[in-house]
């Protein structure tokens, strides 16, 4: 049987029992969710359940391959209804059979409140007067009022019914509600559950970032990447409404990521207050499905445009320029800004706002169209911008389309410029708190130590390799090409000199873990 698995006929329980059945297993647990008759004084009519089928099965199968690996189960199995049901109806069920009872309570809870959790799945109650609007059944499940244990897992499991879940949404805190968007039928809980599964990495958090970063946050994205190292300055503020004069000189990636979680806490929204570089780029582009460009400066845009065509993600450009500004989209097959600008310009010879003045709304306008442009190609809506370059003059209100063509040569000359660009700027010497730090950034680990001191300190992390420092520097290093490395060694001395005859021997993408095991264990310990 699957297991997880949507249907709009009733639930035979009997059945699904039935199947779960197994000689060696010496118990069973089962949830039923039920569909109550009232809510908060309100009697409830009957009740709707949508989901966006594909992800929410996709999502439903691992929770259960998460439960029976966690709890060592023999077999488990999740049905939700969709459609509509009637009062009294079954909406969920849950069944686990183990080996013995304690993994068969423990799974199935595991199960129900996961799934109450992470599965993208719309709720509709329908009252006497009107309905709730469509509840994401993520809040629901997430008690709010102040009674309620605040843990990420709702407890009291009989009283997990669909209509008790409401009362916290509608009694709590505020939550977030995307009705009015999701009533567009282009939208719906299919396009609301797309938005919720997107990651989007907005690079400058100023005049064109601002809108951006509001609109995408009220909308829902799943995980906004929020780039900026600069702080914020009086004169931004024109056009930079989100922020505020109090804030004036702090970093702008901070006070946005703050906008966004009190705009919208159900946004996983991640500040990084560096400089975007060659360095950094691949890891961050590589961790979203798209990027917005909300920079002001030409170097910024080529290496985004660089990576972007190489990693395959689409970038969504715009640029102002006093009165006016253009708009343009960059995706696998497109053409990109090396095609329409060969000979790259440089920085300096279009200004930017500081120098060439700019009235607040001209920002504004366009980081919008860039907000929607963003949605329409998460969303999948007709009209994208696509081959065309948009050049719009807010002075006369006028509008040219102009048709972009993509050079023969467009991904090889971005392949060639991106590792180009990377071998010529990459620092010699990286740092990071913890090895799981680099591993999770994608860095290959490479402890070059020698045995014996492994032996009285052994290497911090299970991701790494062992490879004594003759031994690497012997013949052809064992490196695979494609990926990133970071050597260590005690304090940093022996992996500087082994990365630089490493790159002096041609192997771009190797470097050094600055401080060493020393540096790693000075970090725990303070
Ligand atoms: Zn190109």
């Amino acid at each position: 049987m699957a297991a997880f698995s949507f249907t709009r006929e009733k639930i035979n329980e009997g059945e699904l029992r039935k199947q779960l059945q197994d000689p060696a297993a010496g118990g069973y647990a089962s949830f039923e969710g039920w569909v109550r008759n009232h809510n908060e004084g309100l009697p409830v009519r009957h009740l709707e359940y949508e989901a966006f089928e594909p992800l929410a099965i996709k999502e439903g199968e691992r929770i259960v391959a998460e439960a029976i690996k966690r709890f060592g189960i023999e077999h488990a199995a999740c049905v939700h209804r969709i459609g509509d049901l009637a009062i009294g109806e079954m909406a969920v069920w849950v069944g686990v059979s183990a080996r013995h009872r304690a993994e068969a309570f423990q799974a199935c809870r595991y199960i129900i409140d996961e799934v109450k959790h992470r599965v993208p799945i719309w709720k509709k109650e329908h009252y006497e007067n009107g309905d709730s609007g469509w509840v994401n059944c993520e809040r629901c499940a997430a008690p709010t009022t102040g009674d309620v244990d605040h843990s990420r897992h709702p407890h009291s499991h009989e009283h997990h019914s669909p209509a008790l879940a409401a009362t916290h949404a509608h009694l709590g805190a505020p939550v977030p509600d995307y009705s009015r968007q999701m009533a567009l039928k282009e939208v719906g809980a299919a396009g609301q559950a797309k938005l919720r599964a997107s990651r989007v990495l907005v690079v400058g958090c100023g005049g064109l970032g601002v809108p951006v970063i509001s609109y995408l946050a009220g909308a829902g994205i799943g995980r906004l990447g929020l780039v900026d190292s600069d702080s914020l300055e009086p004169s931004n503020l024109h056009r930079q409404t989100m922020y505020a004069l109090a804030d004036v000189g702090k970093l702008k990636a901070e006070l946005a990521a703050e906008r966004v979680r009190a705009l919208n806490p159900d946004v996983d929204v991640r500040p990084y207050t560096t400089r975007l570089d060659a360095l950094n780029a691949p890891d961050l582009i590589a961790q979203h499905d798209l990027v917005i460009d909300c920079t002001d400066n030409f170097s910024t845009k080529f290496l985004l445009n660089d990576y972007c065509v190489r990693l395959g993600k689409p970038v969504v450009f715009a640029s102002v320029y006093q009165y006016e500004g253009q708009l343009q989209i960059v995706q696998p097959g497109s053409a990109c800004l090396r095609c329409v600008w060969p000979e790259a310009t440089r920085d300096g010879i279009v200004g930017n706002c500081s120098e060439a003045g700019v009235l607040g709304p001209v920002p504004g306008i366009f980081g919008g169209l860039q907000a929607f442009e963003a949605m329409k190609l998460l969303l999948d809506l007709p009209g994208q911008l696509k081959d065309e370059l948009l050049v719009l003059d807010l002075l006369t209100l006028s509008t040219s389309r102009v048709r972009t063509k993509r050079a023969s040569a467009c991904p090889e000359h971005a392949i060639s410029r991106a590792v180009a660009a990377q071998a010529s700027t990459a620092p010699v010497e990286l740092e990071f708190d913890t090895l799981d730090q680099a591993h999770d950034a994608g860095f290959d680990i490479v402890d070059i130590r020698e045995p014996r001191e492994l032996q009285q300190t052994p290497t911090p992390s299970t991701h790494a390799r062992h490879l004594p420092m003759a031994q690497l520097l012997h013949g052809q290093p064992p490196f695979r090409p494609t990926r990133k490395t970071v050597l260590l060694c005690a304090t940093g001395k022996r992996s500087f000199a082994a990365t630089q005859e490493l790159r002096d021997r041609g192997i771009a993408d190797v470097y050094s873990l600055r401080g060493g095991v020393k540096a790693l264990q000075a970090r725990l310990f303070s």
